[in-house]
């Protein structure tokens, strides 16, 4: 148990090698110290004076930058025993009047700080800095202490490679990437549309499901390995797709990725001519087939991994600093819980993705406009709607069975009792079809009349063929500007 933050369930990091007995008296001494205070796993990148005093990797997943879409006040979503420690951060920050701070895009761990002391470190770093705040100035010049002491720690967190801030970056370019991103300019309403990769190695069946939605649909998502279960991966599914005529929107996680192989995959996508990426952190293996694979393995987050490709395409530069000839084309876009935490959380994680590199967010479904609503609220807020494109997920329901195990199997999904309700009285499989697709209609008529969105982002899961006629009984416009697949 600790003071200060929720108890961790995982061990503290251990050094690459061996220390001197010095500094390992040292480390014994700051792991004992740290872990009783605040559950410290001694990742040595430390950031609690961002997060309100509470280790951020007591998350399960390790996450620096904020909470994941399935956080709730209750549990974590990936050990209910446990509250979720984001929720504990912004809770605490919010009381402390420190929220201001967690906008701040942190660094992924270097690993060769992970598990060595940090204080000898820091007080060796305070000696040499050319500014470092001095105590008499505390009482004689509390302002200068401060900014001082905020520069010294700033600069501790945010090394050289990484150089986070919490400022907005827009994209370093004037022409569209991707025909999803001219579409989206052109300020008509516009639907993407998600498709399952295969559970085979045949890629005939997304040619097919290409033919269904072509016309339909400015681009169609393919999900990378979702509910942490294998199928063909997201790179190929969209290659097949953008061979067979439709621009792709290549999901990338970054579960069981590390950074490099982040990198390398999405620079090999931009090989490929896939243009449009979804930046995500991922599910937690947990909720994959057994046996699971080890845990803990998110290396970056998704605010991480948008800030490094963001960097890729606009600086020309890879993390560890090796410079990009030719730099890739990436049209950047996130995910978004607007059903999750209370929306004012949520629309600061949201922030710190449209900073770090977001420019379209795909959301998790609504069948709740009220507070899809509320949650819009909260970006315009936070001055967000003008800086990215916001499409709302339409899940058409297939049968009310699909319906319950939405509301109450998928973290951060909300359905309104009275479309449970809807769904349970249809009899038979084809009128819950029928009341799926006349909820459906419903929802696409709301959403067109809505401000501030750019239209929808459908994902009628293994049920792609229903999209052209909801398409074409929404009244949806077509895409104004289709291709081959490529700009
Ligand atoms: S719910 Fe998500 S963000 Fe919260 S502690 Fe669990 S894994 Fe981390």
């Amino acid at each position: 148990m600790s003071l200060f933050s929720p108890h961790r369930s995982q061990a503290p990091f251990l050094p690459m090698e061996q220390e001197p007995l010095s500094e390992r008296v040292l480390t014994n001494i700051e792991r004992m110290v740290k872990g009783a205070l605040f559950s410290c796993r001694m990742c040595g990148n430390c950031i609690l004076q961002e997060t309100a005093y509470i280790c951020p990797m007591t998350c399960p997943k390790g996450l620096r930058n904020g909470l994941c879409g399935g956080a709730t006040p209750d549990a974590c979503e990936v050990d209910p025993s446990r509250p979720c420690t984001w929720y504990a951060i912004y809770e605490r920050a919010e009381k402390m009047g420190r929220m201001d701070k967690l906008l701040e895009i942190n660094a992924p761990l270097d690993g060769s700080r992970a598990g060595k002391e940090t204080w000898l470190d820091t007080a060796r770093k305070w000696k040499q800095a050319d500014h470092s705040p001095r105590l008499l100035d505390y009482f004689t010049d509390r302002d200068k202490f401060n900014r001082e002491w905020h520069q010294f720690f700033f600069d501790l967190r945010q090394p050289e490679w990484w150089q986070g801030d919490a400022e907005y970056h827009p994209p370093a370019y004037e022409e569209p990437l991707s025909l999803l991103e001219a579409n989206l300019r052109t300020g008509n309403f516009v639907t993407t549309a998600e498709i399952s990769p295969p559970l085979g190695a045949s890629g005939k069946i997304i040619h097919k499901k290409v033919q269904w939605l072509q016309g339909w649909v400015a681009a169609a998502n393919f999900t990378d390995n979702a509910s942490a279960m294998a199928r063909m991966s997201s790179v190929a599914s969209s290659k097949l797709c953008l061979d067979a005529g439709l621009e792709p929107v290549m999901q990338l996680q970054a579960r069981d990725r590390s950074r490099l192989v982040i990198e390398a995959d999405a620079m090999g996508a931009a090989g490929l001519g896939i243009r449009n990426i979804l930046c995500l952190t991922g599910d937690h293996q947990r909720f994959g087939a057994s046996p699971i694979s080890k845990p803990d393995q998110f290396d970056l987050d998704a605010v991480q991994m948008l800030w490094v490709l963001r960097r890729m395409r606009d600086e020309g530069i890879y993390l560890d600093g090796r410079k990009i000839k030719q730099r890739p084309s990436f049209f950047l876009g996130a995910a978004a819980s607007p059903f999750g935490a209370p929306p004012r959380f949520e629309a600061l994680r949201l922030e710190k993705k449209i900073n770090a590199g977001a420019q379209f967010i795909q959301t998790q479904p609504v069948f709740d406009l009220n507070r899809f609503d509320e949650w819009l609220e909260a970006l315009d807020k936070r001055n967000l709607l003008d800086k990215v494109y916001i499409l709302p997920g339409l899940l058409p329901l297939k049968s009310n069975r699909a319906a319950h195990f939405m509301a109450d199997g998928v973290p951060g999904v909300t359905i309104p009792d009275v479309i449970i309700k809807r769904m349970d009285a249809a009899q038979g499989k084809e009128a819950q079809q029928e009341t799926g697709v006349e909820i459906a209609l419903e929802i696409i008529e709301k959403l067109q009349r809505m401000q501030g969105i750019s239209g929808m982002h459908v994902m009628a899961i293994h049920w792609e063929n229903i999209v052209p006629r909801l398409l074409k009984e929404g009244n949806v416009p077509q895409p104004a500007i289709s291709g081959n697949g490529l700009l």
